[in-house]
């Protein structure tokens, strides 16, 4: 049986240990939904501030003297380097639903003969009500990849494009890059890709898995806040060839030209639509800062070791509480969260939060759980099972 004390153990083992004290995290609460909203750097509220004080002392100076008109391409660079691209082909702005329609958009434009647009059955919400959108704006249909079957088994030679999911947002599983793009190529169509729950958490090379096109958002493991702004990423393949339908003023080639008609700048900055939210950026700006000189393979080991131990503490101590783990066993397969079904899972969920374990809950029955490796302890895992136990133990 695992002991807590083994647990500390553990901790007094992480290389990224000393990385929890970068963020603010409330007494009496283990949070465990950072893979929905992440906790605050400490150094978010400074950087807020600049930006407060940069509007209140240069005003309509402040876009250039202090920047701002260049944060979505230097930010977007900071992105790059997390995800696995060139630093000048991710552009930070708008969110991933704007994005998904620019890019998805952009990317069947590229295949005007193909009737299909392929997406996954349990993907999340925006990129299915986006892509039955522009399916039908640009008249084409959409495939559906039932649950459980993979991709490369659906995509032919009438698919545009395949708007993929890194990781399935009910069940943490999550799909091979690499792979999956491959067998999309094999079949002449474009991928793209929803980074939203695995950037900053699971180790990836965008340009080596050779992807067409991906978002994702940046209030999760990436901890910008709030409504953060988003990301974009385009291939160098295809960027210069690519329009995308909401061309606004700061995405043309010169936007103080003030010209009548619309010309792309010729790099990502054609992705752009109107004016960005500067005091947000900032914040992420700073965020950011907090995985410089981490390296992505110690956060995705300490993950697995986070998810693998409540597993294996839910097994061990939870045992006949109708609690059962619906996430992959195998932690290739899993990202960095943990979903438990239970048939009271709507009861419980509110008390397992009184108790003081922050995690989610997704309709019916999917108690949810996200690991995020720089400040969540392998003690926080002992604690939340303990705490999770009493309160299913007393719904009897
Ligand atoms: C969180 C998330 C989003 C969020 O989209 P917004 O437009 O930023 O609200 C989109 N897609 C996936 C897969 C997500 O996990």
């Amino acid at each position: 049986m695992t002991t807590r004390a083994d647990m500390v153990a553990l901790d007094e083992a992480d290389p990224l240990a000393h990385h929890r004290t970068r963020f603010h995290l409330p007494d009496q609460l283990i949070y465990l939904d950072g893979n929905s909203l992440g906790a605050q750097p400490v150094v978010a509220k400074d950087a807020v501030a600049t930006a407060v004080d940069e509007w209140r002392d240069l005003l309509i100076g402040g876009w250039m003297e202090a920047g701002w008109i260049d944060l979505p391409a230097s930010v977007g660079a900071k992105v790059a380097a997390i995800i696995g691209a060139a630093p000048d082909h991710v552009l930070v702005c708008d969110t991933v639903t704007t994005n998904l329609y620019k890019a998805l958009s952009a990317a069947t434009a590229l295949r005007p003969e193909r009737g299909s647009i392929l997406i996954e059955e349990g993907a999340f919400p925006t990129d299915r009500y986006i892509t039955a959108s522009v399916a039908e704006r640009m008249d084409r249909d959409v495939r559906v990849v039932p649950r459980g079957s993979l991709v490369a088994d659906h995509v032919d030679d009438s698919v545009a494009v395949a708007v993929l999911q890194h990781l399935d947002f009910r069940t943490g599983e999550l799909f091979d890059m690499q792979d999956t793009t491959s067998a999309v190529h094999a079949a002449g169509a474009l991928a793209i890709w929803d980074l939203s729950h695995t950037a900053g958490v699971i180790p990836m090379n965008l340009e080596e898995a050779d992807v067409d096109f991906a978002v994702g958002c940046t209030y999760k493991y990436l901890n910008g806040g709030p409504g953060a702004p988003a990301y974009v990423y385009a291939s160098p393949r295809h960027l210069t060839e690519v329009n995308q339908p909401l061309p606004g003023w700061l995405g043309h080639a010169d936007p103080f030209q003030m010209t009548e008609v619309y010309e792309p700048d010729a790099g990502m900055r054609r992705f752009m639509t109107g004016t960005q939210q500067i005091i947000s950026m900032r914040a992420l700006d700073a965020s950011l800062g907090v995985y410089e000189g981490v390296d992505i393979h110690l956060v995705r080991a300490k993950s697995q070791s986070l998810t693998d131990h409540f597993i294996r503490l839910v097994d061990e101590r939870c045992e006949g509480l109708g609690l059962e783990v619906i996430s992959p066993r195998d932690p290739e397969l899993r990202g960095s969260q943990v979903s438990l079904r239970h048939n009271d899972a709507a009861e419980v969920f509110p008390r397992i939060v009184t108790a003081g374990v922050r995690g989610d809950f997704r309709t019916p029955d999917i108690l949810r759980f996200g690991f995020a490796p720089l400040y969540v302890s392998h003690a926080d895992v002992w604690d939340a099972v303990d705490s999770i136990r009493s309160v299913v133990e007393a719904n009897g």
